[in-house]
């Protein structure tokens, strides 16, 4: 049946225009559950960018609310979906990793994102054989073997979400922008050691007069 009851209401949803989590409002539902959970499909116009957003999920009226207004929901994006932004050329447990910064992310967990992004940049020193333990000295070594670019380490050490050792117990939480920088900085450097290297070192076989 078509259920009108929840137009109107506002939710919380992952906007995947936006790429983040926003309010919204369903202006249109398919549901076939009665009350006090109604689930089903939502046509949700998203406040950030007035674009409209499918999920799935369901509603959940409380039953000592004031009124039928008091809910919660649980909403799951289908379109559009957060986008993978990485090349297939990056290695697979690198993507994984990284894929898992930005899920935090979009679900609003920026400090958990910031420590999935200081985990990809391990692991991105790992698979290059660093030896250094602490990221930025990790980081330094890439440099000093020319793996990186002086402007991609620059970046990362001004970064304080990478510097202040963002993974452990400091009480300070990290805020959407500073997660944002590290997301990006983590993008960049994953291309730029397995999209861009790589394609050069072909290119350049490619040149080599052959024998
Ligand atoms: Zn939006």
């Amino acid at each position: 049946m078509i259920d009108d009851g929840r137009i109107g209401s506002d939710c919380s949803v992952f906007c995947g225009h936006c790429q983040l989590q926003a309010t919204g409002s369903v202006v249109g539902a398919l549901t076939d559950d009665d009350p006090p959970i109604s689930g089903g499909l939502y046509l949700v116009r998203c406040s950030h960018c007035r674009r409209g957003v499918l999920v799935e999920g369901h509603f959940v009226v409380f039953p000592f609310g004031e009124d039928e207004n008091d809910y919660a929901s649980h909403l799951n994006t289908l379109w559009p979906k957060v986008q993978s932004t990485l090349s297939h050329l990056v290695p697979g447990d690198l993507q994984r990793a990284y894929e898992e910064a930005r899920t935090c992310f979009s679900a609003g967990a920026y400090t958990a994102a910031a420590v999935m992004v200081r985990r990809t940049l391990e692991g991105v020193c790992a698979d290059q054989g660093v030896t250094a333990k602490v990221l930025m000295r990790a980081l330094q070594e890439l440099r000093d073997t020319g793996k990186i670019e002086g402007r991609l380490f620059d970046w990362a050490q001004a970064l304080r979400v990478l510097g202040n050792q963002g993974a452990h117990f400091t009480g300070q939480d990290v805020d959407r922008e500073d997660a944002a920088d590290a997301l990006a900085l983590c993008e960049a450097l994953l291309d730029y050691i397995y999209v861009l290297t790589i394609r050069y070192e072909e290119f350049m076989q490619r040149r080599k007069p052959s024998p």
